[in-house]
């Protein structure tokens, strides 16, 4: 099973798709992760990736294509996998449904995340970040029980790069000229499920978890 999970810089995407990834058994793949290893480890493709990121715009498609092609074809994507992230444009979206049609495999659901722009810009000034697992946490709405470290694994928390002020109004530009047409380009096809990803991160989970097929899953 492939299913994107789709919508805004903070809509709650990468949060949703671990938690759901693993309770369906599946692996996450969210894109921005993978540039931001690739930066930590100082590969070439996380350098590459590095001024786009912080401008807050798109890295350029072929460069993001290839790595996340890369990943899927990876041997524990093969069962499937959940995409946070990617794809992010229409090119993107053909490249990947072209790969998987090549494999005899197709995108089965797309997650739609609506979080109003209020509340987005709220989260994403507040966001911290686990520089070892990811995990996200925000300042004044869900704080970490000690300051400045992962509940989950007690890593260092920061704030990313592009949770300033200027790149986040960056990326919800572009992502409203570039990404929101994936809206119709998925629901077209009859793969949109539309999620209220506004609320406590555990009913946003239960509204996820229902719409793609509840406990059959
Ligand atoms: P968010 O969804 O909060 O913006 P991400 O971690 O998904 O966070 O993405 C951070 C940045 O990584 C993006 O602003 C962009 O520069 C780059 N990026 C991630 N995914 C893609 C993609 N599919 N195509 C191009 N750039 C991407
Ligand atoms: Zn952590």
């Amino acid at each position: 099973m492939y299913i994107i999970f789709l919508g805004a810089p903070g809509a709650g995407k990468g949060t949703q798709a671990a938690s759901v990834a693993r309770k369906l058994g599946l692996v996450h793949i969210a894109s921005g992760d993978l540039f931001r290893q690739a930066l930590e480890q100082g590969k070439e493709l996380g350098l590459k990736a590095k001024s786009y990121m912080e401008k807050g715009v798109l890295v350029p498609d072929q460069i993001t294509i290839d790595m996340v092609l890369e990943r899927i074809s990876a041997p524990d994507s093969g069962g499937g996998a959940i995409l946070d992230g990617f794809p992010r444009n229409l090119k993107q979206a053909e490249a990947l449904d072209e790969a998987l049609a090549q494999q005899g495999k197709a995108i089965d659901k797309v997650v739609y995340i609506k979080v109003s722009e209020e509340e987005l810009l709220k989260r994403l000034s507040g966001r911290r970040v686990c520089r070892q697992c990811q995990t996200p946490c925000h300042v004044s709405d869900s704080p970490p029980r000690v300051e400045g470290r992962c509940d989950k694994c007690g890593g260092e928390l920061y704030q990313r790069p592009d949770d300033t002020e200027e790149s986040i109004k960056r990326r919800l530009e572009v992502y409203s000229s570039e990404t929101a047409p994936l809206v119709d380009y998925y629901g077209r096809v009859g793969k949109l499920v539309e999620i209220d990803g506004e609320g406590g991160v555990d009913k946003v989970e239960r509204r996820i978890v229902a719409a793609l097929g509840g406990e059959r899953l």
